[in-house]
């Protein structure tokens, strides 16, 4: 049923990186909820595969001692979404994989496997991008960080080489604290289907106006997107319904979207125009502010 020719079962991550740096065909598995379907399709590309599941060390969720939350690249969406840690610290990112597919999608489903596949609608993208996660790289060469912004090449395809292994992904402490943040995955159907829009806002705020704004897309442009106009209109701007209706107006020149067979272009735009303003005000009641 599966046209596989060659399978690794990795016995550390050394291990992992070594099988994956002699077979430039080599594909890492992890939950398998995207590989399996793909070679179900008959798809040839991942035919050589590369098992991670024995290596619990990628499924810690941690905290260091500068304050960096850290998430093990093959935490599953819900030990992500029940973690104390992510609970307390993190808050959007346990949020956003929550509304991953049904329990069995997020019993299996890692955040490695859905950042590292490059979708556009990956769930997990826009609470990544708003915290401006590090992805830890294991490689032949020894270990690289890279910034999560950046880090999507296009549609499918990421800045991962052959030999690539993500080990975890790291939320650094100005990453994260003073930070009230929030994510809306608008779908056609309430459960079970990919982003229509997805969208989630950073926010911190001083004496009632905008400190800083960090705002994320889904599917509204090639790849998952940050918005550096609304962000800039944004800054030190009082938090009312004028300054998020700028927000709303400003967030068009960020955005690319496009019509597909789930929703034209118009209507996309008006999505993200609306999502903008609901995503902020939630993240403004987590920091037990209102918009005036
Ligand atoms: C029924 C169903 C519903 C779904 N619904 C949603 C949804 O609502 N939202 C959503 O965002 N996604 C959804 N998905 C997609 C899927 O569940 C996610 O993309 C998932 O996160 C993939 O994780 P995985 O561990 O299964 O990855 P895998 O399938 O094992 O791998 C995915 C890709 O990432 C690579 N990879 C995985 N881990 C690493 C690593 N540590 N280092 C380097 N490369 C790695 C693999 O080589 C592969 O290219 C759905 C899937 C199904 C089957």
């Amino acid at each position: 049923m599966f046209p596989i020719e060659k399978y690794h079962m990795a016995e550390s991550v050394q291990d992992a990186v070594r099988a994956l740096a002699e077979d430039e065909n080599a594909r890492v598995i992890a939950g398998g909820t995207d590989v399996l379907i793909r070679l179900h399709e008959g798809h040839a590309d991942y035919r050589n595969l590369v098992d991670i599941n024995r290596l619990d060390e990628l499924r810690r969720i941690w905290k260091e001692d500068d304050g960096s939350i850290c998430i093990g690249a093959l935490a599953s969406f819900t030990e992500i979404m029940n973690s104390p840690l992510v609970r307390e610290f993190v808050p959007v990112i346990g949020e956003s994989v929550a509304t991953v597919g049904g329990p069995q999608v997020r019993n299996r489903g890692t955040m490695g496997g859905n950042i590292c596949n490059g979708a556009v609608s990956a769930d997990s993208a826009c609470a990544a991008l708003v915290h401006e996660v590090d992805l830890v790289i294991q490689s032949p060469d020894g270990e690289r960080v890279e910034p999560v912004l950046g880090f999507h090449a296009g549609p499918g395809r990421v800045n991962l080489k052959t030999g690539d292994l993500l080990t975890h992904f790291r939320i650094r402490p100005e990453n994260h604290e003073n930070m009230g943040a929030a994510y809306y995955k608008y779908a056609m159907r309430e459960a079970m289907d990919i982003a229509t829009i997805g969208c989630a806002a950073g926010l911190r705020t001083k004496n009632g106006a905008i400190a800083e704004l960090r705002l994320a897309y889904t599917v509204s442009a090639p790849t998952p997107i940050r918005c550096p106009e609304a962000e800039k209109t944004a800054a030190g701007q009082p938090l009312t319904t004028d300054t998020l209706d700028a927000i709303a107006q400003a967030v068009e020149q960020d955005v690319k979207p496009r019509t597909s067979w789930r929703a034209t272009k118009e209507f996309r735009m008006h999505v993200i125009r609306t999502l903008a303003a609901r995503v902020i005000t939630e993240a403004a009641a987590k920091l037990g502010e209102q918009v005036a």
